[in-house]
């Protein structure tokens, strides 16, 4: 047994020496991948569940690796906050958006923008002065603009949160709390601070189907939701039966597989050049 568990160490060790060389060469990698192009904004139409149209669009980062190939936010935004290189790739991100946003505006599309932000961007000089230049560059209002937090910012609940996220209220931009559901349960925060949306989780709607009790918790949100005076969006929509179900409910706004996946702007165009006839 003593012999097993030294191999043991030994192998975890070298596995985590591996790990931390694999996380340097792309954190070298991320470095660069601004400035050689490789970053890419993809958008996911936000639906009306009853006509089916098109209300919005969420904005979701890729990065193109010239040697890994399309890589998803869960693989490296995690290393982009804790670099702080979220700083830059999220005003990218934010500025690329609302140029497209802009371009779809002209070809005649009336949607919104939606943006996720990450807590860290605060202190990179994130805030509602530097958005609103955004939008006015490219002559949209603030009223065009949903930027998306997950609970966690929320759950620090600092002084310095709520003033934060205050002034994008003042400006007039909507504040989503994302993947609601996930975090603490913890409600008394949505009092606290100005929000107007919720997007309920994936994980919630993707049991809908099946499980009663997803179905219960669902019903609790809307419900709450509704009492509160909140925006509610379902994310992760795949079958007609949650879609009905969610219909059945009154929650209106989805997004999801069922309708369309996150498309690279020039084929979410022609998405909704079709969708529009
Ligand atoms: P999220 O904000 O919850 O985004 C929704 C995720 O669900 C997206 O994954 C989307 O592709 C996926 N999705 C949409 N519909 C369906 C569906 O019907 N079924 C299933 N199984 N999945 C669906 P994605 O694009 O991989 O993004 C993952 C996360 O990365 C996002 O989760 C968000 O938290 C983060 N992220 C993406 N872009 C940005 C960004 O620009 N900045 C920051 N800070 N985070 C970002
Ligand atoms: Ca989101
Ligand atoms: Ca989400
Ligand atoms: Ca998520």
């Amino acid at each position: 047994a003593k012999q097993s568990g030294r191999n043991q160490a030994h192998f975890f060790t070298a596995t985590m020496q591996e790990h931390a060389n694999q996380r340097m060469t792309l954190e070298q990698d991320l470095r660069h991948a601004l400035s050689r192009d490789q970053l890419e904004v993809h958008y996911q139409p936000i639906i009306a569940g009853h006509s089916r149209r098109v209300q919005g669009v969420e904005a979701l980062l890729r990065w193109r690796h010239p040697e890994r190939g399309l890589i998803p936010p869960d693989q490296f935004i995690p290393l982009a906050e804790e670099t702080g290189l979220i700083g830059e790739i999220g005003r990218w991100v934010l500025q690329t958006a609302c140029a497209q946003l802009a371009e779809w505006r002209n070809q005649g599309h009336a949607l919104y923008l939606s943006v996720n932000i990450s807590e860290r961007q605060r202190e990179l000089s994130l805030d509602a002065r530097q958005v609103e230049q955004v939008l006015q560059q490219h002559e949209l209002t603030p009223g065009d603009l949903m930027l998306e937090i997950t609970e966690g910012l929320l759950l620090q609940d600092s002084e310095e949160t709520l003033r934060w996220l205050q002034g994008f209220k003042t400006l007039g931009v909507s504040l989503a709390i994302d993947d609601f559901g996930t975090g603490y349960s913890s409600l008394s925060y949505l009092k606290r601070f100005p929000v107007d949306t919720l997007k309920i989780d994936r994980e919630f709607i993707n049991d809908l189907d099946s499980d009663r009790y997803a179905q219960s918790l669902v019903k609790a949100i809307i419900s709450m939701a509704a009492s509160l005076d909140l925006r509610l969006v379902a994310e992760g929509v795949e079958t007609e039966q949650q879609c009905q179900m969610l219909l059945d409910q009154q929650c209106e706004l989805m997004q999801g597989f069922l309708f369309c996946r996150p498309l690279p702007a020039e084929a979410l165009s022609d998405w909704l050049e079709q969708e529009s006839e």
